[in-house]
């Protein structure tokens, strides 16, 4: 028997109709990449989404095709991402941040017709341009006054490409599993990789992501998505904002911690979300000048585990809840969320933040299980670790043209339809899970694995350490043993190796004490704003640790 309620497909454009109808006057602010700050609200935002949509079905765009974008998060930057989506073609965020050869293998690979560019990458994609070879328009989001000359063929300032367009274009009327967004991985291991979101797994996702023990945004709310609409979705926050009827305020191209804490101050955010590097700079800014972080109430924090610092930091020294949060791009992005059950919401503080450390429990509609090598699941003690998989409405099963497929049907899956995240992790009774590493960065001494980020997160809260990393190198007895990397902080006594160790000791197994501790200027970050493990293990390839030499 059928159940008798009406079809109502959930598709994106009945997210911005919504917040038109009842949230027409609040708030976008945006630091716009001119300079000024920008205000418009989501009636605006609204009737220009439909400017765009006409202007694209008036470049031959129909449903299915890819639009690119290579911007910061800006009012304008929303208005393409729903004018394209709700019209049924395809939003292709591309992560300026990439290699530049990595960018344009993409959006090749993607098949992109139009590229919507801020300002700042008009630099970047004059020198691509020749290599690519789908885009047939290119809209630079600025007006005509500060529009620059350039040598791309078919360039239009924005706000030229939609004057005058009509605001009446029908959007959605198409099934709900329509893609409607395009993100990359990052491709730290061989060529990124296409995940397809549809209208009906991110809409899940950002109800999913905005419960109560989640990002918990409200009518209230003042929210700042730091994280880039680059960056898997802005962890939903694009989605949510107008859900909710949230004023939104949006960076620009300016992230570090002066800019930051001025838009917080400002315009009275009370809820934002990036990633630790970020929260590094931005800490570090508040406690030099002695600010504090207005009516910030929450701070999501993700996309790598949060150094045990930031995390007291702004709990204890700034009142401001921290929400841990882990995912991926192919999960929408989030999986995890850091909310303390009730039982544990009254536990003494090292209790509190002990947990809150680990990457939280799962969020509804997101499916874990731990399994070793042979697939075999594992417990849910909190000790034992092995291969973090999942499954859900808004995890991926494939890749964009069929990219690393496991399976005839092209998909990505194990046996069992889970998806194999490549992180290893530890789940405990109550659902806690933490992720003692990605598979790769894993490190394997004597067979047994040592997690290098349990090992950073201790050595980031040493004194005078401004960021520190942990990888394997090679040894000829133990097969690999980890070393310590630390960028020392900037003005402060710079630690010893000594020191280091002596910081360590006692807090992690003695087995997986460093063998050395290397001291650089800058430890490397990659496009998503983490330590990028692959750059640095290059980097001591030929590393010979003082025990190797010995052993030999
Ligand atoms: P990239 O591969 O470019 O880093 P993603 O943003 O999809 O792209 O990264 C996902 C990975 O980031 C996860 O598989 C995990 O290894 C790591 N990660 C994300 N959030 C956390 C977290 N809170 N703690 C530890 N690692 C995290």
């Amino acid at each position: 028997m059928q159940g008798l309620m009406q079809d109502w497909s959930m598709t994106l454009d009945k997210i911005l109709d919504h917040a038109r109808a009842n949230y027409p006057d609040v708030e976008i602010v945006t630091r716009s990449i001119e300079g000024p700050i920008h205000r418009t609200n989501y009636g605006r935002v609204w009737e220009r989404a439909k400017q765009v949509s006409h202007a694209l079905a008036d470049k031959r765009v129909v449903q299915g095709d890819r639009i690119a974008t290579l911007a910061w998060n800006t009012w304008r930057h929303l208005e393409v991402w729903f004018g394209v989506s709700n019209m049924g073609a395809v939003l292709h965020t591309i992560n300026p941040r990439l290699f530049p050869e990595q960018i344009a293998w993409i959006a090749n690979h993607a098949g992109d017709k139009v590229l919507f560019l801020d300002l700042t990458f008009l630099p970047l994609v004059e020198k691509l341009a020749p290599n690519l070879h789908t885009i047939e328009t290119y809209v630079i989001l600025t007006d005509r006054e500060h529009m620059p000359q350039t040598s791309l063929k078919n360039a239009i300032a924005y706000e030229d490409f939609i004057a005058g367009r009509p605001t009446d274009y029908r959007w959605g009327d198409f099934d709900e599993n329509t893609a409607a967004g395009l993100c990359y991985t990052s491709g730290t291991t061989g060529d990124p990789k296409g995940v397809l979101y549809s209208h009906r797994s991110n809409m899940i996702h950002a109800m999913c992501v905005n419960q109560k023990d989640c990002f918990a945004v409200g009518v209230e709310d003042v929210v700042l998505p730091i994280v880039p609409m680059f960056h898997a979705n802005a962890w939903a926050i694009a989605f949510i904002g107008p859900m909710a009827g949230a004023k939104l305020v949006m960076p620009g191209a300016k992230l570090d911690g002066p800019s930051v804490c001025d838009l917080i101050e400002t315009e009275g955010v009370t809820m934002t979300a990036a990633v630790p590097t970020v929260w590094m700079m931005a800490l570090q800014y508040l406690r030099e000048t002695g600010k504090r972080p207005g009516k910030l109430r929450r701070v999501a924090i993700g996309g790598a585990a949060i150094p045990e610092t930031v995390l007291r930091a702004f709990e204890e020294d700034y009142g401001v809840e921290v929400v841990h949060a882990w995912g991926m791009t192919e999960m929408s992005p989030v999986g995890t969320l850091g909310a303390l059950q009730a039982k544990h919401a009254n536990a003494p503080i090292d209790e509190r933040m002990r947990l809150k450390l680990k990457q939280g429990r799962a969020l509804f509609s997101v499916e874990m299980k731990i399994v070793d090598d042979a697939g075999k699941e594992l417990p849910h003690d909190g000790k034992t670790f092995g291969r973090l998989l999942v499954r859900g409405p808004s995890v991926a099963k494939a890749y964009f043209r069929n990219e690393g497929a496991r399976r005839p049907d092209g998909t990505v899956l194990e046996a069992d339809g889970f998806f194999d995240t490549g992180d290893v992790a530890t789940l405990d009774p109550d659902g806690y899970m933490q992720i003692t590493d990605r598979a790769k960065d894993v490190i394997k001494s004597g067979g047994e694995w040592i997690s290098s980020i349990d090992i950073e997160n201790f050595a980031m809260g040493a004194p005078g350490v401004a960021c520190a990393a942990v990888i394997g190198v090679k040894h000829p007895k133990w097969d690999e043993r980890p070393i310590l990397i630390v960028e020392p902080r900037a003005g402060a006594d710079a630690p010893s190796r000594e020191a280091m160790l002596a910081h360590l000791e006692g807090k992690i197994a003695k087995w997986w004490m460093p063998d050395d501790v290397v001291f650089v200027a800058k430890i490397p970050i990659g496009a998503t704003g983490k330590i990028n493990k692959l750059e640095l293990r290059k980097m001591f390839q030929d590393y010979v640790l003082p025990s190797a030499q010995a052993a030999e």
